[in-house]
Order: structure tokens, then sequence, then C-alpha cells
């Protein structure tokens, strides 16, 4: 009774062992993916993401900074896939959520500056992502930025945006490069046109744009998450806009970004640690008047006892 009771007892031992062995495995496993493998994230990738500071790694780190009003879905499909993605390629990172919440037209660049102003400077250079453009493909640069910017969304590779001085969608900058440009300019009020300005400021700063090499996808490289019908692009221009954000903007920059932070908020998407940062700006509306759009401007103008500018 006593021997059996023994043996019953080690057989106990013998499978919990096991057990307990095949969970430490299939946990190491999941996490060491092969080279050269196409990364779709999964949940067994998405299980090695309290590694995304792992200090053996390397010693730089990578701020992904995501303009975002009011792209939820986007968001929550974005945070967990670029996690998984940087964790499989080894890459030290921190994501930061800039959520712009004034009343003001969307302004990506400025949010970008303050992204940058706001990120821990562990991080020495940043991604500048959208939060609609998904990497499919393994292999994408995202490592430290030596020589200069390195545009990861390259004209070849974007689903949308094919011309040669294409800089939007995700670009990488190290912080020494981004403050000898200033930063972005904070003129760029509704969509467009702010990365084409920034190409310009690279030229003039004498960097140069890289791209990634050897990528053979295509434009299947990335997915677009874009309704077009749900998230209609503010293309319009008003006042002068046209003129004044088609030539290179000398007086605003990284260094002249005014803003409010109005709340910082770590939160956890899927397994993806992300700081959310709520952001007021501040508009000049003598400068740039077409931070509203003239049936808001009337009513605030009037509220503060401004002239009305003339509409174009
Ligand atoms: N964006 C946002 N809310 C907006 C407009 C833009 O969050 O109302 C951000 C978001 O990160 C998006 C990026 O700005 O991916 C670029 O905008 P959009 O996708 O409209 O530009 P596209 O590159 O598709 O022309
Ligand atoms: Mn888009």
């Amino acid at each position: 009774m006593a021997r059996g009771w023994l043996v019953l007892r080690s057989t106990r031992f013998l499978v919990l062992g096991i057990f307990l062995c095949s969970i430490i495995i299939i946990y190491l496993s999941s996490c060491s993916l092969q080279d050269g493998q196409t990364m779709t994230p999964t949940k067994s990738n998405i299980s090695c993401q309290k590694d995304h500071d792992n200090k053996s790694w390397g010693r730089h780190k990578l701020a992904v900074l995501v303009p975002f009003r009011d792209r939820l879905e986007e968001l929550m499909e974005f945070a967990p896939h670029i996690h998984s993605y940087l964790n499989y390629q080894k890459i030290r990172h921190d994501i930061y959520v800039i959520n712009q919440i004034d009343e003001y037209r969307f302004n990506r660049a400025s949010l970008i500056n303050v992204g940058f102003l706001e990120s821990n400077t562990d991080c020495d250079y940043i991604a500048m992502h959208d939060v609609d453009l998904v990497p499919v493909t393994d292999g994408l640069p995202y490592t430290y930025p030596v020589e200069g910017p390195v545009h990861v969304a390259s004209p070849e590779l974007h689903p949308i945006y094919h011309y040669k001085k294409f800089v939007g969608g995700i670009l990488l900058f190290n912080r020494f490069h981004f403050i000898k440009i200033n930063g972005m300019s904070n003129r760029y009020w509704g969509w467009g046109r702010e990365d084409d300005e920034l190409y310009v400021r690279i030229k003039k700063a004498g960097l140069n744009v890289t791209r990634p090499q050897g990528i053979t996808t295509g434009y299947k490289t990335f997915k677009h998450i874009h309704n077009k019908i749900k998230r209609p692009r503010d293309n319009k221009r008003y006042f002068n806009q046209t003129v004044l954000t088609s030539r290179l903007d000398k007086e605003t920059g990284v260094t002249n970004v005014r803003y409010k932070v109005d709340s910082k908020t770590k939160i956890v998407i899927e397994g993806a640690p992300v700081t959310f940062i709520n952001v007021q700006l501040e508009c000049n509306t003598v400068l740039t008047p077409w931070c509203l759009k003239p049936e808001d401007q009337i009513e605030l103008r009037r509220k503060l006892r401004l002239p009305m500018p003339k509409v174009k």
C-alpha cells in the first residue's frame, strides 16, 4: 500500500514536471522565430513582448511616434502588430500616440514635434509613423539611422504614393538630425504637404534620404488600413494656406511648437505597451488662420472680438 502510494506520488511529480517543461519550451520557442521568416503577428509572438526593452539588443532605442486623432480601430491593429514586428527584429522601442484633442484641424507635423519633445530621451531615434500603415514584409530597416533619415515607406513600397520626393508614412530620424532641421513646420493644419516641406528641410540641411534595399514585395509591403469614406481627408485650402504652405518654412519647427499636454497615460493594447499623450495644440489664428475652417472661425473670432479674415 505504502509502496503503491509512493509510485503514484512520483508519477504525479513526473507528469507535473513534464507539463511545466512543455510550457517553458513552448514559451521559449514562441520568442525565437527563424531569420528570414515573413512576419505575421500572432498571439504566440505577442507573448514575447516584455522583451521590448531588452538591453542585450543594442544601445539604441526607438520612439515610435504616432500622430493621432479618431483612429481607434486602426490603433487597435497597429499597436500589437508593430510591437511584435519590432520585437522580432530585436529593436528596443517605446510606442507613443500623440492624440490631438483641441478644436483645430489636424496637424500631423506639430504632433510629431510634440512627440519628439515628450518622448523619453533614452530613445535616441524616432520613427514618425502613420497609424494606418502596417508593415507586413519582414526585414524593413527600423535600425538606428546613422547617416541621415531612412524612409521606410519608400515610394517603391508605399501602397499609394509613388513620387520620388515622397517622405511620408514612415520616416526614421536620429535625434541630432531631427534637431538639425528644426523638426517639422507647424503651419500645416489639415491634410497634406507637411511631408513635402520636410523633404526640402532635409535637403537644405545637406542630409540624404535612404530607403530599404532588397525588398521584393513592392506595393504589398504594407497594409494601408484606410477607408476613404469613413476617413475622408481634410484637404480643403482656406485663406492664404496654399501660398504659405508651398514654400520652405524657415520660422517654425520643433523649437517653437506651442502646445499643452493634457494627460499622459500608459495603456496596453493586446500586450503592446503604449504611452497615450493627450495634447492641445495652440494656433496663432493671425499667422495661420486656416487652422480653423471658416465656418468655425467666425464663431471663434466673434467670441474673441477679432476682425474677420478674408475668405478665399
Ligand atoms: N491622422 C489621424 N487622424 C486624422 C488624420 C490623420 O490620426 O484625422 C494620422 C494617422 O496616423 C494617419 C496619418 O495621420 O495614418 C496620415 O493621415 P492619412 O492616413 O489621412 O493620410 P494618407 O497617407 O492616407 O494620405
Ligand atoms: Mn492613410
